[in-house]
């Protein structure tokens, strides 16, 4: 029976907002979810959920209608409830009050929730869809909004201008074998892996941008922190050599982390995040190259040689013991892709860098400054056997008025994986898509 249909919807106050400032001399009213509840016949203690926190209520009989002690009695785990009723101190409740009922409305009943307190991971997965009440998500939720809200902030008072590119591509960036192709009418198309092409091309109009958009990766290997579909914010500014580039980097993520310190404290302390770890999280961070990289590796007992790109296990050795992020510069050209720029320094290498979170939480950001000269771009699409055909609008960035330029892309999950201090990628995003799973 769900009775929502006929409830008048008025006002209501929110739980948190009550523990913070309680209001002990008139009625209240709270409406939301059971979230816990036990009776010993004549009275009931239900502690209730909204979006903003938990409270407990006591409905004692005979403070209120029969009927709604009996909806009470009857009213389970995940049933949604109305409230009134006075505030009161109590120390042994969580939040330090209660409210004592005088009204007790029952808007929509609810069937054996599915999840108990100790359930497989499957399980949880298969019921994402009701997971994402419970308060870990919901703190995870409000951290990744304050994250991407922080980001917007600085960005558009550092002069960024927000661009909205394509989601259906026919180029390949990130190379061919993660893409999701699919048919578009008589032709072949791609699921984008990145903006960034796109993101290029609009710098010669707006000088600087950014977009937030989904980015598709048919990652076939099972990690911690691979989804297949993940929330790319990428930038690229025109005028900016790597440094400045990183520069941008350091002042974004720490403008992030640091709106997340001021709007989140519950929510970090929910999740087990020391909020003074975070607070450390400012400008400049570490920057060491790639073979200074190799060496503290080898000395470490890694067999890698100069050449082989980063793999997770390595990222973690080197960050795990870092309390600030790390830029790891000037890979080797052939472990990054054809439009990052030869270093004239160290010509084995490219101006890139990619930031790798601390606590070894590994890699949420990979920039670079991009090839400008069009027949080094020419020869290295060549070299790596990409049809020229499709890049040719690429190409014609070169060809019309070419400036230095630089940019990067950051993996929205990886950042709120590390800030949020989860075990698995796929808890930084409602409803997961892996290689494993694109249900519910
Ligand atoms: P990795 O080596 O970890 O697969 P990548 O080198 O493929 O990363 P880039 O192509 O540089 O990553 O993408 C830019 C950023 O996007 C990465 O730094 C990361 O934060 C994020 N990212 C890339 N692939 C994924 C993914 N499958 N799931 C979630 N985030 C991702
Ligand atoms: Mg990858």
């Amino acid at each position: 029976m769900d009775k929502g249909s006929t409830v008048d919807i008025m006002p209501a106050e929110h739980i948190n907002d009550l523990l913070k400032t309680p209001v002990l001399d008139r009625d209240v009213e709270v409406r939301g979810w059971v979230y816990r509840t036990r009776s010993s016949g004549k009275i009931i203690f239900d502690v209730i959920r909204d979006a903003t926190g938990i409270i407990q209520v006591t409905i004692k009989k005979g403070n209120l209608p029969d009927t709604e002690f009996e909806d009470a009695l009857r009213s389970q785990i995940e049933s949604s409830v109305i409230i009134k009723g006075r505030m009161f101190q109590d120390t042994r409740a969580p939040g330090g009050y209660e409210i004592r009922a005088s009204s007790f409305t029952l808007v929509g009943t609810s069937a054996p929730f599915p999840i108990t307190e100790y359930q497989s991971e499957e399980l949880l997965l298969d019921n994402r869809h009701l997971w994402i009440r419970s308060r870990e998500q919901q703190a995870v939720m409000k951290v990744k909004a304050s994250l991407i809200k922080g980001a917007r902030d600085w960005l558009d008072d550092n002069g960024f201008t927000e661009v909205t590119p394509p989601i259906f591509t026919q180029n390949a960036c990130e190379g061919g074998v993660t893409l999701f192709k699919l048919k578009y009418f008589d032709r072949e198309a791609y699921l984008s892996q990145s903006a960034q092409m796109y993101l290029e091309a609009m710098i010669f109009s707006l000088e600087k941008v950014y977009a937030m958009t989904p980015s598709f990766r048919a990652e076939k290997s099972r990690t911690t922190r691979h989804l297949t579909e993940f929330w790319h914010l990428e930038l690229e500014e025109a005028w900016v050599d790597n440094k400045g580039n990183m520069e941008i980097q350091e002042n974004l993520v720490s403008a992030m982390v640091q709106k997340v310190v001021r709007e989140r404290k519950d929510e970090l302390q929910l999740l087990g995040r020391n909020v003074d770890d975070l607070k450390e999280i400012v400008p400049p961070f570490k920057r060491v190259t790639y073979a200074e990289m190799i060496d503290r590796l080898k000395n470490k007992q890694f067999e890698i040689d100069f050449g082989c790109d980063l793999g997770a296990p390595e990222e973690r050795a080197v960050t795990e013991e870092e309390k600030l992020p790390t830029f790891v510069t000037n890979f080797p050209k052939e472990c990054k892709a054809f439009y990052m720029k030869e270093d004239p320094e160290d010509p084995r290498t490219v101006k890139c860098a990619d930031l790798l979170a601390p606590e070894g939480y590994g890699e949420i950001i990979g920039g670079s400054e991009r090839e400008t000269d069009m027949d080094v771009l020419v020869a290295k699409l060549q070299r790596q056997d990409i049809p020229i055909e499709a890049y040719q609008w690429y190409l014609d960035l070169r060809r019309f008025g070419s400036v230095p330029h630089s940019g990067f892309g950051l993996g929205v999950e990886r950042v709120v994986r590390w800030v949020c201090k989860l075990e698995h990628i796929r808890d930084a995003v409602p409803f997961p898509r892996t290689v494993s799973r694109a249900y519910p």
